[in-house]
């Protein structure tokens, strides 16, 4: 088949890579002119306002990993080539934990710490690579052409996409991996579709972030805790690149605006950093800025596209990847991961049934529904939570107030029995862990016996133990008065 890809970042690269790879031609468009840069550090440097969360912190989880590891070894050689490094689940656990076993399954309990760029350089590479893939990078996609006959009837199919500049590109297959501002609806409605339907849930929180590089002859601190924490007013992260650098992630409420115009200054983000358990120790003059500026981003939304309602799709043809169809709160650093995740099951799709398009559409739409859907309704379920507890921070009010309220209940046995189980028990942080990286269902956690007994064990003992080393000041207005102004 001939196929054109709308974008060309993990998603659309991803499809690309496994699209070509099953013996198809593929068309990739990328908006950004991002010319082939020839190393990791060149980049970092890409003009990539197509996608500007590039610039910010990026997890690389375990399901993405497996996917590369297993089905495409030469990228993942590649990737470790170019600096990015594994992070094995037990190597580096805080000294707290003192029953680890090595057990079968965590070799596929593994990380991998890459710069963004890097990631998407690497994945260029080897998409081109392939020879059967070209790029057309500078133009943009704004429109998509639909042809004189209709596999369903009364519902368009489409038969290419149009160009910014005018010219067009017929294709056996459109797949849009266009991103979370993906311009797809608006195409398929002016191309005679009904409206297109979306959930969209604000996950509540502004995103800043600045990358580092250690100086030379430097290492990383040695892991004494968590590698993040929530203060509730405050989420913070420490995230490990390629090639010596590591990013720093601050996220506050939307709603704290004091907080955010802060955040925004440099000085002011490195000495909020310093103040932090996690981050502090890599901001203690080891490192140095290789971001002058404070990365922030804000409106970020979770959003669902339902392209496939009541399982009958609003146009033929066209199969949407990516962030285009499903986009999550960056802070559980899954979006990478269900790209790449998503465009394999696509390409699984498309393999599975030759020559029949709105069967394709049919099995990728049950697919990503029955694997990948959970994980977006368990991450709106979270932020709606997340949300609530900012928000009573913000008025001065205690989030935990209500006692008959059940999330009190629940959010105590997050707070003093899963978080400090995780601190001393492998078992929990090994279950938690597999979940956090897409490798088990959303629900597997609260659902093993074994570590739900661990967790209420810990519960049970929260006024016998001693405090907890904070993980920064309780309270906002700690942080506030030890910040420059
Ligand atoms: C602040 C932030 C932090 C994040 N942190 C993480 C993390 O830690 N781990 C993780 O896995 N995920 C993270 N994510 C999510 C992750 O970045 C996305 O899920 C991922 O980029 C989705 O890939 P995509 O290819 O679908 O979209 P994108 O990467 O956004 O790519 C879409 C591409 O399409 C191009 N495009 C758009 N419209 C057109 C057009 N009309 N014509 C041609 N090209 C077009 C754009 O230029 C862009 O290159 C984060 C997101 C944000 C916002």
């Amino acid at each position: 088949m001939n196929v054109v890809v709308v974008g060309g970042g993990v998603a659309g690269l991803g499809s690309a890579l496994v699209l070509a790879r099953q013996g198809h031609d593929v068309t990739v468009v990328e908006r950004d002119d991002t010319p082939m840069p020839t190393s990791a550090d060149e980049a970092f440097e890409w003009d990539r306002r197509g996608a500007p969360q590039v610039r910010h912190s990026h997890a690389f989880l375990a399901r993405l990993v497996g996917l590369l590891r297993n089905e495409h070894p030469d990228v993942y050689a590649a990737l470790l080539a170019e600096g990015a490094t594994e992070m094995r689940f037990g190597d580096d656990l805080p000294p707290t934990i003192t029953n680890f076993e090595r057990q079968p399954d965590d070799d596929e309990l593994v990380m991998l710490a890459c710069r963004r760029t890097t990631f998407e350089w690497v994945l260029r590479r080897c998409a081109l690579a392939e020879g059967r893939v070209t790029f057309r990078v500078g133009e943009g996609v704004d429109g998509v052409l639909t042809a004189d006959h209709q596999l369903l009837p009364g519902v368009p199919h489409l038969a290419g996409v149009r160009l910014a500049d005018g010219n067009t590109i017929e294709a056996d297959l459109v797949v849009v991996a266009a991103g979370r501002r993906s311009a797809l609806s608006e195409w398929l409605e002016a191309a005679g579709t009904a409206p297109v339907t979306e959930e969209v849930d604000d996950t509540g929180i502004v995103y800043f972030s600045r990358f580092y590089r250690l100086r030379e002859g430097q290492q990383v601190p040695p892991r004494s805790g968590p590698i993040g924490g929530d203060l509730g007013y405050l989420k913070y992260g420490v995230f490990v690149g390629d090639n010596d650098s590591f990013s720093v992630t601050l996220a506050t409420p939307t709603a704290d605006d004091e907080l955010r115009k802060m955040l925004a200054d440099p000085v002011v983000f490195d000495e909020c950093a310093r103040q932090l358990a996690a981050t502090a120790p890599w901001l203690d003059g080891r490192a140095e800025p290789i971001t002058p500026d404070v990365h922030v981003m804000a409106g970020l939304l979770n959003r669902f596209r339902e392209y496939m309602p009541g399982g009958t799709p609003v146009a033929t043809g066209f199969l949407p990847v990516g962030d285009a169809v499903l986009c999550t709160n960056p802070l559980y650093g899954r979006g990478c991961s269900v790209a790449f995740w998503g465009a394999h099951l696509m390409a699984k799709a498309v393999a599975a049934n030759p020559g029949d398009v709105v069967a394709m559409m049919t099995n990728y739409d049950t697919d990503l529904r029955a694997e990948v859907v959970p994980w977006y309704r368990s991450g709106v379920e979270q932020d709606a939570e997340a949300r609530r507890v900012s928000a009573a921070l913000l008025a001065g009010e205690d989030p935990d107030g209500d006692t008959s309220d059940p999330r009190t209940f629940m959010r105590s046995v997050f707070r003093d029995g899963l978080m400090p189980a995780m601190r001393t028990d492998a078992v929990v942080l090994r279950a938690f862990f597999r979940g956090l990286n897409l490798l088990v269902s959303p629900d597997s956690l609260v659902k093993d016996p074994d570590v739900q007994a661990r967790v209420f064990a810990a519960w049970q003992e929260r006024d016998s133990r001693p405090p907890e080393e904070p993980l920064g000041p309780k309270h906002r207005a700690e942080l506030l008065a030890l910040l420059p102004v």
